[in-house]
């Protein structure tokens, strides 16, 4: 079932071919299990041979594995999807997948941090070279690649400042070069965001956010073109080997049954919090992405479960707001039940030398929160009380 066929959420429940097969079991069974027996060699030969389809070894293939890789190509409207045992593992097969020594990069004005890092030793190992661009006109994006520009990796919303770049732009922009947009979609999933309808090439995800949804497993999946996916598939997952386990691919497809539903409440509850920063005088600037922007029209259907926001002072001050926090726990990741709050220049992109951090926006004052689902005023009540702790203005009511 493609999702042409059935709306967003129903897909969530029951896209890809279904496990009639298995014995009707409703849930999807867990095929834990490293490897498949041959009915007898010849068999065996022809799978190996890719005469005969079948399963052969779960590096290869395993049904748990594929029941959530067909889902998840129909919720991003891809030909083919692959699951790796983390978001990180995805990332790395999909770049060393499109790249060779000596081609260049171009990525957005602010990555996840270990994208950073993996950027980073291939520039030393292979002399791969990266640049960033704020994607803001066609014009800058143009001035940016080069002839050896590979392909264009993009997060957007950004991590963390949340800026939103208009896909269909880069898109228009990099076909007329014949190079691939590769899309890191965690913070949206397929149901605020689906690149590859707006024209990009590849969809990666950590599985381990929203589509996950409840900080008990670390996953990657990765959408694209079947010819594309083929290919990964046989090199960098069954090489590299970077594979998810049957039990993980388990948790994700029970994960996304959920997903429109928490991605609702997530996105509301953000929004309301937002707003309320946006009034706290302790708070200088509050990030969360502008889905009204007029060029964006469309692209993201909602806004997320995930905000930043600068307070007044730098590292120390942020430090004691969330030292003070009696609810939010203080977690990187994202996209749980639980409220999440971190330190972006200490933790999470503390790999980022400090004058890239600036340039991408991440000042030491700035806390990002991944709001969760819990009730909105006990979120908002946590965090007022410790911003006005943390800074010593005590509000005595
Ligand atoms: C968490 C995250 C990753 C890495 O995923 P893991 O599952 O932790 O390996 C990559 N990109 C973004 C945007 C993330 O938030």
């Amino acid at each position: 079932m493609n999702r042409k066929e059935k709306r967003m959420e129903t897909s969530m429940i029951h896209g890809g071919k279904h496990s009639d097969e298995f014995l009707r079991s409703l849930s999807m069974p867990i095929f834990q299990t490293s490897t498949f027996s041959f009915q007898n060699a010849s068999e065996g030969e022809r799978r190996f041979s890719g005469e005969e389809e079948g399963y052969i070894y779960t590096r290869l293939g395993n049904p748990t594995v594929k029941a959530l890789e067909e889902r998840m190509a129909v919720l991003e409207g891809g030909e083919k999807g692959l699951a790796f045992a983390s978001g990180m593992a995805a990332v790395s097969a999909v770049l060393i997948a499109l790249t060779k020594a000596n081609d260049h990069i171009l990525c957005s004005n602010g990555l996840y941090g270990c994208t950073y890092g993996l950027l980073t030793t291939l520039k030393e190992k292979y002399n791969i070279q990266h640049d960033f661009s704020l994607m803001e006109t066609e014009e800058e994006l143009r001035d940016r690649i080069t002839d050896s520009t590979a392909c264009l990796f993009i997060e957007t919303p950004i991590n963390p400042t949340m800026k939103v770049i208009d896909l269909r732009m880069v898109a228009k922009v990099a076909g007329e070069y014949n190079i691939p947009v590769v899309v890191d979609n965690t913070f949206c999933t397929p149901y605020l965001q689906r690149p590859l309808e707006l024209g990009c090439d590849i969809v990666i995800h950590s599985a381990t956010k929203y589509i996950g949804g409840h900080g008990d497993v670390i996953a990657g999946l990765v959408v694209g073109k079947k010819d594309f996916m083929d290919e990964l598939a046989m090199n960098e997952q069954k090489d590299i080997g970077g594979v998810l386990s049957p039990f993980d691919a388990w948790l994700l497809i029970r994960g996304l049954k959920t997903l429109h539903i928490r991605l609702d409440r997530h996105s509301s509850s953000a929004g309301k919090i937002a707003k309320y920063l946006k009034h706290h005088p302790l708070v200088n600037e509050v990030y969360y992405p502008d889905i009204e922007s007029p060029n964006l029209k469309g692209q993201m259907s909602d806004g997320g479960g995930v905000l930043a926001f600068d307070i007044e002072g730098g590292k120390e001050e942020a430090h004691q707001v969330m030292d003070q926090l009696k609810l939010i726990k203080i977690a990187v990741s994202l996209g749980d039940a639980e409220t999440l709050i971190q330190h972006p220049a200490s933790m999470t992109h503390a790999v980022v030398p400090e004058e890239e951090r600036k340039k991408m926006g991440i000042g030491d004052n700035l806390i990002r929160l991944s709001v969760g689902l819990e009730s909105v005023d006990d979120i908002w009540e946590d965090l007022e009380q410790a911003l006005n702790a943390g800074a010593g203005k005590k509000k005595r009511t």
